[in-house]
């Protein structure tokens, strides 16, 4: 196969008509289960002698040319869908810290992801340490203990898009032998490749700008292929599993049955298979016609989103603009590095009026939606706070620095002067 751009990837990745009847248009294979056709045939298929398909909860062709495609774009080695992007964070972690350990996070992260490593992940004997995002170098490499097993940060931190130096960080990692894993979902393929600056495991929630329209819950876990799983600290990797038994019989460790894919293969093979929050082959389909304007979308996105930033700078109501490329901002040179194409569609902005008048704000809006599906094709406004991190107490939203002024957008691709107009007659109605 030549060497593709991304451009091409996103329309043709992972799938060639003729493996499935010239269909030009990705089938939907709506099936539970596959016809093995004779007991050898069963043998190879089970052993991974053969590859093919056995049952939907562990692999759909739908749903493997998302996987193909999803890691194409991400240069990575091997990808898995699963059935929601919090899925995609649990099985990436669980899959590090299985058993025990620690994950070493940061106080900026998405709501669910934060009351998730709160509540469940202790009761569940992973432990989690938490430290602020914008921590020296030396810092974060003081809090990696012994039994920490890897670290979990946002390429752009829900809701303040705030940025790290990612390739610093994954250096330090390495330097303890435990894995970054990113977790890409605002930055998606198109404008960030954490693979490309040392992250060796990317989640994504596929609901929000990867798909773009709104319409269906997804994850991806995408794979660099180039971590040691056998370094010795991750001893799920390197153990024999009976049911990795090769075709005579002889029992394998994920490493060496999956050379290169060991990651995502047991995440298929252990929780896909026996936690079972599977994609299913029509919200895959969904997501390939999404990719397949990813560029354009983003691109014209992150133009109106600039717009609508200029407007905002401008604006009485207007106490501060939290994007990283805005001259006062402390992540501009971080922006410059990482983000050359734009910082995505969501930030944040501080509305100088009581929380009545936010209230009024809100309700005032007539194009925007108040909703949290960030990166849609329709833009959104949302009071983080008491929404998207409505489940963080007051302690922990001053941690995570979300101020209660806080208002966040995501802005889609309607003509940026409807959306201005919009936030200003909302304005005026909610401050009078
Ligand atoms: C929405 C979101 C998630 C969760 O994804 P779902 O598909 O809703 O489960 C995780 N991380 C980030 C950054 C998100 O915005």
């Amino acid at each position: 196969m030549p060497e593709y751009k991304f451009d091409t990837l996103k329309v043709r990745g992972g799938y060639n008509p003729i493996d499935h009847n010239y269909a030009v248009s990705v089938p939907i294979y709506a099936t539970a289960s596959y016809e093995a056709g004779t007991t050898e045939r069963f043998d190879r298929l089970r052993s991974g002698a053969e590859l093919g398909y056995l049952y939907s909860r562990i692999g759909n062709p739908t749903v493997s040319v998302l996987e193909e495609r999803v890691a194409q774009l991400e240069g990575g080695s091997a990808a898995v869908a699963v059935a929601s992007g919090m899925a995609a964070i649990t099985y990436a972690l669980l899959n590090v810290a299985q058993g025990g350990g620690r994950i070493l996070t940061t106080h900026q992260l998405y709501g669910g992801t934060a009351d998730a490593i709160k509540k469940l992940y202790p009761a569940s004997g992973i432990a989690i340490d938490k430290i602020d995002s914008d921590s020296s170098i030396e810092e974060i490499a003081s809090a990696i203990k012994e039994d920490t097993k890897a670290i979990f940060i946002e390429s752009i931190s829900n809701p303040n898009a705030v940025l790290v130096d990612i390739e610093a960080i994954a250096k330090v990692a390495h330097d303890h032998d435990i894995p970054l894993i990113v977790d890409n979902t605002f930055a998606t393929p198109y404008l960030f490749s954490p693979i490309s600056y040392g992250a060796d495991v990317v989640v994504y929630s596929a609901t929000k700008a990867l798909n773009g329209h709104g319409n269906a819950i997804a994850g991806l876990i995408v794979e660099s292929g180039k971590f040691n799983w056998a370094n010795g600290k991750f001893p799920q990797f390197t153990e024999k599993y009976y049911t990795l038994r090769d075709l005579n019989d002889v029992e394998r460790s994920f490493v060496e049955a999956f050379p290169g894919a060991s990651f995502v293969t047991r995440i298929r093979l252990e929780y896909l298979a026996y936690f079972g929050a599977v994609l299913g082959p029509f919200d895959a389909y969904l997501i390939l016609i999404g990719l397949e304007t990813l560029s354009e979308r983003v691109a014209k996105q992150v133009a109106n989103t600039e717009k609508v930033i200029r407007f905002l700078k401008g604006h009485s109501a207007v106490v501060w603009v939290s994007y990283p490329t805005l001259e006062e901002s402390p992540y501009k040179t971080l922006a410059e590095k990482y983000f050359p194409k734009g910082v995505g569609s969501t930030f944040t902005f501080g509305f100088n009026g009581s929380d009545e008048q936010i209230s009024k704000l809100i309700s005032s809006v007539k194009l925007f939606s108040y909703q949290a599906n960030v990166g849609d094709a329709r833009s959104l406004i949302i009071n983080s706070p008491k929404a998207t991190h409505g489940e963080l107490t007051p302690e922990e939203q001053k941690l995570a620095k979300i101020a209660p002024e806080t208002i966040r957008l995501s802005i889609g691709l309607e003509d940026a002067d409807d959306l201005i107009n919009d936030l200003k007659q909302a304005f005026e109605i909610s401050l009078r």
